[in-house]
């Protein structure tokens, strides 16, 4: 069946709330949508076309990806690439997109971490799947401790000079890499925007390393992946393992991480959000925004329904120390 032709949303930007992204003119919806698992060749095209639009039409103006989500590889690209064709190509200057390089993508010596050459011939791959002729931001995916920083942040800063990319990030650096990045980066007029790192209530690193600190005083945003902890900080597993989930994959999800002791604390700060009038996955999104210091949160979700109760979130992101207590105590114990 063809589509009737998309007109987004008039009131698209009016319930969404925007940060800006550390001393840059860029301001990012509070929630962005991320498309690792669920958007790739296994899944429908029309769910993820309708889970797309859905977000451009609430405010969600920011898209991230990378080369190697789907599955298969590659896919969620070309997914986007389609979506773009059929119905967004008249708002692109409407929408922020990211993509990545810096994890395996294909076979041999040039299709991993962070090489010029990998980098490089990666981006024009991805520009290719997804349609467009420049990203609004490319990351380096990972630190590569065995490839000299420099090679990959000088690659960083000719992508974006070239016009392929129009700002330049970086994700899941430790705080030494991340200090040299944002210093290298400044030197050459190409601030880093973004620290693209996962935080979420059950994953404080990015607190106790200190890389939130660090980006704000490195005028970089940060942006947090896997809020939802891929899905445990929801009420998913609550009742066993559902067969259409994360978990049932038993991939990036494994199922032996949910035991009886981490169930009794789902449980607990399922209550917490309920007394909030929250769900548990609204209270886990809203907690990641609590303050200044992360930009937005980049969701994951499988269904349209999932993606319209956490747009939710953003209507409660303050908490009161009661609050904040209690759910660290749930967490440590
Ligand atoms: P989340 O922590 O948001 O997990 C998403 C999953 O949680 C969904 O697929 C779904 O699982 C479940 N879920 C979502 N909403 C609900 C709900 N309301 N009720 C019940 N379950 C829910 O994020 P992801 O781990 O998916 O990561 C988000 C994005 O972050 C990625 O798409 C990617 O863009 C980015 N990312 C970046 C990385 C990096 O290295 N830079 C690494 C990982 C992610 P189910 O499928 O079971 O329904």
């Amino acid at each position: 069946m063809i589509n009737p032709v998309y007109r987004a949303a008039e009131g698209r930007y009016e319930e969404m709330e925007y940060r800006r992204s550390g001393r840059s003119g860029i301001r990012l919806p509070e929630i962005s949508l991320g498309l690792w698992q669920n958007f790739g060749d296994t899944a429908p095209l029309a769910r993820s076309r309708e889970m797309l639009l859905h977000a451009f039409d609430n405010g969600i103006c920011h898209i991230d990806l990378a080369n190697n989500y789907g599955p298969s590889y590659g896919s969620a690209e070309a997914t986007f690439g389609k979506v773009i064709e059929s119905d967004l190509r008249p708002y692109r200057d409407e929408l922020f997109i990211s993509t990545k390089a810096g994890w395996d993508m294909w076979p041999g010596p040039y299709g991993d971490l962070g090489s010029r050459k990998y980098l490089i011939s990666s981006l024009d791959q991805s520009l290719k799947r997804m349609k467009l002729d420049y990203v609004d931001i490319f990351y380096s995916h990972r630190y590569d401790p065995d490839t000299p920083l420099e090679e990959t942040l000088q690659t960083l800063v000719d992508i974006v000079r070239s016009g392929k990319a129009l700002y330049a990030g970086i994700s899941n650096y430790p705080y030494e890499a991340a200090e040299f990045a944002y210093k290298y980066l400044a030197e050459r007029d190409v601030r880093c925007l973004l620290h693209q790192c996962k935080y979420n209530i059950f994953d404080r690193e990015p607190e106790t390393d200190g890389l939130l600190r660090q980006a704000k005083e490195a005028g970089s945003g940060f942006i947090a992946y896997s809020p939802l902890c891929q899905g445990l900080l929801t009420d998913r597993y609550l009742n066993g393992i559902p067969d259409n989930s994360r978990a049932a994959k038993d991939f990036s999800l494994k199922q032996n991480r949910i035991t009886p002791e981490l169930l009794g604390k789902i449980r607990d700060l399922n209550n917490i959000a309920a007394e909030r009038g929250q769900t548990l996955a609204q209270m886990a999104l809203a907690w990641d925004l609590k303050d200044d210091l992360v930009t937005s949160v980049i969701i994951g979700a499988s269904s349209l329904e999932q993606l319209q109760s956490n747009l939710q979130a953003i209507k409660n992101t303050d908490f009161s120390q009661e609050e904040l207590a209690a759910i660290d105590e749930i967490v440590k114990r």
